[in-house]
């Protein structure tokens, strides 16, 4: 038998120290001082009585299993999402939490879990592309509706948001993606807390707040210390770190994660054994990738700032003192995060010049990796995106997204300075 150690949120331990080896005990694994991989679709039952009170457990909540993790069948929950989602609650400061095979199969399970036809949500520009499609295509075909806010930091325009959806059908998702892929535009969490709040009181039910958390990765900014109900992260990105799975979390509230799982049961989005224990280890050096990432970028970012082919740099460092966004970050965030976009003088041309000369740096979607990977975001992760829609999010056809990874500094910068010689 399998029991996770508890997941006392008030541990009294950093995150950075529940994320090394909070989830498992070594009596859980035949005393393994790490955890095992149970490589196994199936689990087995000592008598029939007790496969009848395992499943009266698992279905009904109720008989002489409850309490006990028992598994059933993996796509229901294994011993190394136990371990998994054990940590990533306590790194979290949550409840609970849920892991998913991608951060899209955790996000579209929060979408067909809370929404029903009729029901409305809104969110911000610019939103990750997938989660777009989610809400303004998938959804929508089954009768959802959606409103955006253009800038998450300006209390009128997110309530002129939310006004709009509510006279379509009752708000039942408040998402901010934040700092938002791929510009780190600022959403205020506390506004939306209170949004969600002030809706609740006018239409009878209270709409969730949805944070897509994975931007800054685990530390920098902690929205359940802020409020929210369910905190998503493509786990795919900082806390895998490695670009070499794909991973997706989402914590909150147990009752929620509960109604998260019975959408990953049906789906069959469960994360499997073997990326699940590659996350556990990932997870023990993220504190440190973030930590050297977010150096080497400051270091990118300052140096492209001053460059003269370099017409404007994103980075969460820069914000202007006294400005709405900066008082924002302040308030929300410990660290300016390691992805950032910038443009050149000119457009598509001169920004395709740049990226076909870079040796270093790699032309690839996707951040948070060990390796620094570039992209033009309007041709490549915002293609389906409309031009309209993309431009007011701040998306130009000049706009490149870095994520700076482990390099040393030095190195990256003369790749990203012989390749602007080309421009
Ligand atoms: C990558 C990403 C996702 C989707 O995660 P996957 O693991 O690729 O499914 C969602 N939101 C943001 C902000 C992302 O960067």
């Amino acid at each position: 038998m399998l029991m996770p150690m508890s997941t006392d949120p008030k541990s009294g331990y950093r995150p950075e120290t529940l994320a090394v080896a909070h989830g498992y005990d070594p009596a859980m694994g035949m005393w393994a001082a790490k955890p095992p991989i149970f490589m196994s679709s199936t689990f087995a039952y000592p008598s029939a009585q007790y496969a009848k009170d395992v499943h009266e457990a698992f279905f009904d909540g109720t008989g002489p299993m409850v309490g006990t993790t028992h598994h059933i069948y993996s796509r229901l929950g294994h011993p190394g999402l136990d371990f998994l989602e054990t940590r990533l609650a306590a790194m979290d400061g949550a409840e609970a939490s849920a892991a998913f095979a991608s951060g899209m199969a955790a996000h579209s399970a929060i979408g067909l879990a809370f929404m029903r036809p009729g029901d409305s949500m809104i969110h911000g520009r610019p939103i990750y592309g997938g989660v777009d499609m989610l809400y303004n295509q998938v959804l929508a075909d089954f009768g959802t509706h959606s409103a955006a806010y253009l800038d998450g930091t300006d209390e009128a325009d997110v309530r002129r948001a939310a006004d709009e959806a509510m006279a379509k059908g009752p708000l039942k998702l408040i998402v901010a993606e934040t700092p938002a892929n791929p510009t780190a535009a600022m959403v205020d969490l506390a506004l939306m807390v209170r949004l969600a709040d002030d809706v609740g009181a006018k239409q009878g039910h209270r709409p969730l707040v949805v944070v897509d958390n994975t931007f800054l990765g685990p530390f920098a900014q902690r929205p359940i210390e802020i409020g929210v109900d369910l905190n998503m992260t493509s786990l795919t990105k900082y806390c895998a770190g490695h670009s070499d799975l794909l991973a997706g979390g989402v914590s909150g509230k147990a009752e929620l994660i509960e109604k998260l799982r019975f959408q990953r049961v049906v789906w069959g989005s469960a994360l499997d054994p073997f990326t699940a224990w590659l996350l556990l280890r990932s997870m023990e050096s993220v504190a440190v990738r973030t930590e050297r990432a977010m150096e080497n970028a400051r270091a990118v970012a300052e140096w492209l700032r001053d460059h003269p082919k370099v017409a404007g740099v994103t980075y969460l460092g820069f914000l202007p003192e006294g400005s709405r966004p900066r008082a924002v970050f302040d308030r929300q965030c410990t660290a300016a995060g390691s992805t950032f976009s910038f443009t050149l003088h000119g457009g598509e041309a001169e920004a395709f010049r740049m990226l076909d000369q870079l040796k270093l740096v790699r032309l690839a979607v996707s951040l948070g990796g060990s390796e620094s990977l570039i992209c033009h975001s309007a041709s490549t992760t915002h293609y389906a995106i409309s031009p309209g829609k993309r431009l007011e999010g701040g998306i130009t056809d000049g706009t490149m997204r870095l994520s700076v990874g482990l390099e040393h500094k030095d190195d990256l910068i003369a790749d990203l300075a012989q390749a602007l010689e080309a421009v």
